[in-house]
């Protein structure tokens, strides 16, 4: 099979790999057939992300059953199917508290094992899902969309909410449309781009601004970061209304600090949400792409071959020709 690898930070090869089997018994062996690229995959490219060299990244996709491991018992070869990448072993403390995401023995396919920027991959069955005939570049959602619903869930709606919510990425889109799709009332955007903002009012935004700082004190119920620059985390909180919330969605590069004031935090009532990875909320997403109550297919901007891999990370890192999802397809895009 092809595969990308990223063998060092800044350098990628698409290589001829021995296709692989399904070594443990539970392991389902998937051929990739829409693989997006997601900001994790730049910071793996950069060299700024958990996890070592070489790796095969791509941890949001979607594919049909090659072969299955001999105590697999859900899944058969042909089945259309999407992977949730993070492992959870199921015996340390934080697993056996409900806390999945912050398992102490995590595993991620496209992070700490082969990813799906690869003609096959393979997972472990109980991180597999049914996609039934949702078609393969909606279902390579899924895995972006369960992070979505685990920050919403995580800070809460409550019907009618005024929501600000800062950068308008695919992520910010979604945030925008889970949050929506929970009850949420009138949405603020703010964006750098302008094409992202045009967008951002055609699918309903209220109101849609380059410039943060016009954006009212103390009127949001929900305020969302989709940006992780450090220095917005001053502006949700001046943007909360008393007793409101904020969610930092956005990957925030490590050990950068921001300043804040703190008084403004304890006379305002607000409560600080973070939101990492999932929580085992992939069938959710699937649901609401399903049923479309959150709509994924119109945030693809670009679709590429898997040779062109490196181009499609630097074009989501430099935001260039308006990026908004880059969707990789190691097998051909007949099916998309
Ligand atoms: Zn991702
Ligand atoms: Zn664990």
């Amino acid at each position: 099979m092809i595969a990308a690898v990223v063998e060092e930070p800044g350098r990628i090869a698409t290589k001829e790999l021995d296709d692989p089997r399904p070594a443990a018994g539970d392991e389902v062996v998937i051929r990739v057939m829409a693989s997006g690229i997601c900001g994790t995959d730049v910071h793996i490219y950069r060299g700024e992300y958990i996890g070592g060299y070489p790796v095969t990244p791509g941890h949001e996709f979607s594919g049909v059953v090659e072969a299955v491991g001999s105590s697999v018992t859900r899944f058969s070869a042909g089945d259309r199917v999407a992977v949730e990448p993070n492992i959870s072993c199921e015996r340390c403390d934080a697993c056996r508290s409900n806390r999945q995401n912050f398992c102490e023995n995590w595993q991620a396919v496209g992070v700490t094992r082969p990813g799906g920027m690869a003609q096959l991959v393979t997972a472990p069955e109980k991180v597999v899902f049914h996609v039934g005939d949702i078609p393969f570049e909606q279902a390579a959602f899924m895995e972006p969309l369960s992070c979505v619903v685990h920050g919403v869930e995580n800070a809460g709606v409550t019907l009618g909410d005024r929501v600000a919510v800062i950068g308008t990425g695919p992520i910010g889109m979604l945030l925008i449309r889970t949050a929506r799709a929970w009850g949420a009332g009138r949405f603020s955007v703010a964006d750098l781009s302008e094409e992202r903002l045009a967008a951002a009012r055609a699918d309903g935004a209220d109101a849609a601004t380059t410039d943060l700082s016009s954006l009212p004190d103390d009127s949001f119920d929900l305020v969302i970061d989709a940006t992780g620059a450090p220095p917005v985390l001053s502006e949700t909180v001046r943007l909360a209304r008393p007793g409101g919330r904020i969610l930092m969605f956005g990957v925030a590069p490590q050990g950068k600090t921001a300043a804040v004031e703190p008084f403004q935090i304890f006379r305002k009532g607000l409560a600080l949400f973070g939101a990492y990875t999932s929580r085992r909320n992939s069938r959710q997403a699937l649901e609401l792409i399903r049923s479309g109550r959150v709509r994924v297919d119109d945030l693809v901007s670009h679709r590429l071959p898997l040779e062109n891999l490196e181009t499609g990370i630097r074009t989501v890192e430099s935001r260039r020709e308006n990026a908004m999802k880059v969707m990789i397809f190691p097998n051909g895009d007949r099916h998309r």
